[in-house]
């Protein structure tokens, strides 16, 4: 980060220092100093999650750990690392991660902390490759929890917004290296999504289903096959193959795009849609997005192209996947096969801002729970009641910060809806 603001530019931080402690030693002693104290990863959430009036600590500088365990079929990573640092070190070993999100660029334990997700109906969460965690919580001390040591609270500490404590190094469950291939479908019809939702939506290892709400169609499907590649036919689900790679916004160049039309490549360099070696610009949009139980995929995409003519000149792009369920308390996946409406939004507030109320309004009836790094004007207490463990997670909150250092106005906001 160059100055006191996200990736998005959307949200200024407020804290007059970002910290950057060399050890973790350092940081204990700065987080025994500290009254109030919340991490940063790479900034890239829209939502005011990060922020504190407090200090902010990065662990960009922390000594960069990837230890690759092969035998035991893990890794253990500082928590400053990004995706895009320690992807590479594991494919050398013969490892995977399950999934990743579209932008390799987001730190590890930034991305755990707030739920995020890639693609897939048979893909959990990133934090769901999570098994053990190493953070500094209030007070400064150094604490160790695992998913096979502590299974009453663990799932409750993984997505966890920051709040309680800074995470220091993080442990993956990791598979066998594979290779993915990637096509691309243009113009598959709303009507066919309707009607063959789970076909498409189970047609690869990782799905995504692009829109800009100006047409009754998905503009392109992406698909991320893992299994050996023969040539997908040229018409699917009434769309055509594409002969060229594309980037999902129509009119931007592919090159910063992952490669397309089936060309082979390491999962690293295939399931992101965006390459590692270049850094995406910033400021240039906002994003929101929305999980709900898939059951109600069809209907919700239903109720949004009834209202496309209020998304249409607010969206760049929209974005639908698929995400497995899995069992962390604050995951927006907690308890659900979920499907994800994303919209990358205009860089412009003003003209979001109805557009986003509509987009809530329409899937209201199906209980979204919205991404904690992204923008959302769903209140918070309905927000909270969307999470059968929130209660549980309140009492983790303060059993590992009973003095209230890693709070924000964010997390209470949903922790203690109305004060
Ligand atoms: C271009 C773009 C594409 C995106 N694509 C996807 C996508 O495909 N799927 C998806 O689900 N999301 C996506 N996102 C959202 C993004 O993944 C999340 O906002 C994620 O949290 C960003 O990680 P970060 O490192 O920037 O975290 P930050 O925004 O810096 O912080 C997020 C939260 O993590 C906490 N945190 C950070 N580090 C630590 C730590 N060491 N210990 C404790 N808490 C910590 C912070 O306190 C804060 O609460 C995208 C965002 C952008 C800008």
């Amino acid at each position: 980060m160059g100055s006191l603001a996200n990736w998005a530019g959307n949200v200024q931080f407020r804290a007059a220092t970002v910290h950057r402690p060399a050890s973790v030693p350092e940081l204990q002693r700065l987080v025994a100093s500290s009254a109030r104290i919340r991490a940063i990863g790479t900034g890239h959430s829209f939502s005011p999650v990060a922020d504190t009036d407090g200090d902010l600590v990065s662990l960009a500088g922390l000594p960069p750990v990837v230890d690759v365990d092969t035998t035991a079929a893990a890794v253990r990573v500082s928590a400053g690392q990004r995706y895009s640092d320690i992807a590479p070190r594991m494919h050398a070993a013969g490892l995977a991660l399950a999934n990743l999100a579209s932008l390799p660029h987001i730190s590890v334990a930034g991305a755990v902390a707030t739920g995020t997700h890639g693609s897939g109906d048979a893909n959990q969460s990133l934090a769901a490759a999570v098994s053990a965690l190493e953070l500094v919580v209030a007070g400064g001390d150094l604490v160790q929890v695992s998913r096979d040591a502590d299974p009453a609270r663990f799932p409750g500490l993984v997505v966890a917004l920051g709040a309680c404590g800074v995470v220091t190094s993080l442990t993956l469950d990791a598979i066998p290296a594979f290779a993915v291939r990637q096509w691309v479908y243009e113009d598959v019809p709303f009507s066919e999504v309707m009607a063959a939702f789970d076909d498409i939506a189970s047609a690869a290892y990782s799905v995504s289903m692009w829109t800009d709400w100006r047409g009754e169609r998905m503009t392109q499907v992406w698909l991320k096959r893992a299994d050996p590649a023969d040539v997908p036919p040229e018409r699917w689900h009434g769309g055509r193959l594409a002969d060229a790679d594309l980037h999902p916004i129509a009119g931007l160049p592919a090159a910063n795009c992952t490669p397309q039309l089936g060309r082979p490549g390491p999962w690293h360099e295939r399931l992101p849609h965006f390459r590692p070696e270049f850094t995406p610009s910033a400021g240039e949009e906002l994003q929101s997005e929305f999980l709900l139980d898939r059951a109600h995929a069809v209907d919700a995409l239903a109720a949004l192209s009834r209202i496309a003519a209020t998304l249409a000149p607010a969206v760049q792009v929209s974005e639908i996947r698929t995400v497995a369920a899995d069992t962390l308390w604050l995951s927006p996946a907690h308890g659900n096969d979920s499907v994800a409406f994303h919209f990358t939004w205009v860089p412009d507030p003003g003209a979001v801002a109805p557009a986003l109320s509509a987009a809530q309004a329409a899937l209201a009836p199906f209980g979204p729970r919205p991404h904690w790094g992204k923008l959302s004007t769903i209140p918070a207490a309905d927000v909270a009641g969307r999470y059968p463990r929130m209660d549980d997670f309140r009492r983790l909150v303060a059993e590992f910060d009973g003095p209230g250092q890693f709070r924000n106005e964010y997390a209470d906001a949903y922790l203690w809806p109305g004060g």
